[in-house]
């Protein structure tokens, strides 16, 4: 059984689609990061999930149950936004059992119950009697969350909600939200336009642009197989390296067309490979189909590892090398991709094309 089934969902606005036909199904305990870049309509689609913002077409169902028209209250979601939204005038513990006091049967016990839980859960017992602006921006994300934990709802819904907090706090947030997660085994749609929040995060990456979802799956599944060039270079920091199809070098077309098809020498068609998946050597790699001669431009070290970037014909290339490795600007070197993470991209489409044998 689904948790969240989005069957043929659209959105459209007099002048703008915002999305587009989105099939998706996430199951219940997992956690589905919906990712892409600013305004590919991955907020609009958790605000239709929401039910703040009408469906235009297609049906939603939760936990089996058709909810396309049906009102915020009646769908058991709780929302977490951005800017947490909290009520300024309230305490900490007002702000996580008002909801269920005006809206739920429980009683005043048991909203306690669930209130102390929820803050011990989230280690800001001690904060229970503090007004939001008392808070630190982290303490405030805790609340937010608490405030939705104490529904138990089926789905919780994730507007980017650590995008206000700073890199470390975004890290130990993300770190946290994991924990609940597997804890609570609780059903998770989380939105961001971070990509490295998505891979970290999500048990399963919706990847969306322009409106459609471009590919869904296990985040390494994503990295290693994009269905398409922009999946491939969307995901992946520092990005995917895209390379021409070498044009004097028989060995590596006829290799190309074996192993991809004819596709792979149509004009257009590109290589696709990751900075780790090129390595750097003094000459070129005997029996290996493919690579190119190139020029160091520039060596980064961050410390545990190096990224050199590398001037081939066409253009530029970044490869990730050893932190020492002995390289300087204008040195002359060969570049030998590994084959068994090799992608190609077709010409048109940018669909990328399926590996034979
Ligand atoms: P994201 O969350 O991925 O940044 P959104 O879902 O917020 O993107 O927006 C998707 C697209 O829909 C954007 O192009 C945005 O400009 C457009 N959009 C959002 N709200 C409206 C609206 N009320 N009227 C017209 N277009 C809108």
């Amino acid at each position: 059984m689904s948790a969240i089934s989005l069957q043929g969902i659209s959105k459209r606005y007099p002048d703008h689609v915002a999305v587009e036909r989105l099939d998706l199904e996430v199951q219940a305990g997992e956690f589905m990061v919906l990712v892409g870049p600013s305004g590919c309509g991955k907020s609009t689609t958790l605000r239709m999930i929401a039910g703040l913002e009408d469906i235009s077409e297609g049906r939603l169902l939760i936990a089996d149950r058709d909810v396309t028209h049906a009102e915020p209250h009646e769908r058991d979601i709780a929302m977490v936004f951005q800017s947490y939204a909290l009520y300024p005038h309230m305490t900490v513990y007002m702000n996580m059992a008002f909801g269920l006091l005006r809206t739920s049967k429980l009683s005043r016990s048991e909203v306690d119950q669930r209130v102390q839980e929820a803050a011990g859960r989230l280690q800001i017992s001690d904060l229970l009697q503090r007004r939001p602006n008392e808070l630190s921006g982290g303490q405030r994300q805790r609340v937010a969350i608490g405030r939705a934990l104490v529904r138990k709802p089926k789905v919780f819904l994730f507007d980017e909600p650590l995008s206000n907090l700073d890199a470390k706090l975004r890290t130990h947030m993300r770190a946290e939200l994991e924990r609940l997660h597997a804890e609570l085994g609780i059903t998770i749609v989380y939105v961001t336009h971070d990509q490295v929040e998505a891979m970290t995060l999500g048990t399963r990456i919706a990847v969306m642009d322009k409106g459609r979802l471009r590919q869904v799956g296990a985040p390494m599944e994503v990295y290693r197989r994009p269905a398409d060039r922009f999946v491939a270079s969307f995901i992946g920091s520092p990005e995917m390296n895209f390379l021409p199809v070498p044009d004097g070098m028989p060995a590596a077309r006829a290799w190309l067309n074996d192993r991809y098809g004819s596709a792979a020498l149509q004009p257009g068609a590109v290589l696709g490979l990751r900075p780790e998946e090129l390595s750097i050597s003094a000459s070129a790699a005997p029996d290996v189909p493919l690579g190119w001669s190139g020029l160091v431009q520039r060596v980064e070290r961050l410390g545990a590892e190096a990224y050199a970037q590398i001037r081939l014909g066409g253009g530029d290339v970044l490869v990730r090398t050893e932190a020492d490795a002995a390289l300087a600007p204008d040195q002359s070197i060969e570049l030998t991709p590994d084959l068994s993470r090799l992608r190609v991209f077709d010409g048109s489409t940018g669909a990328a094309l399926a590996a034979q044998g």
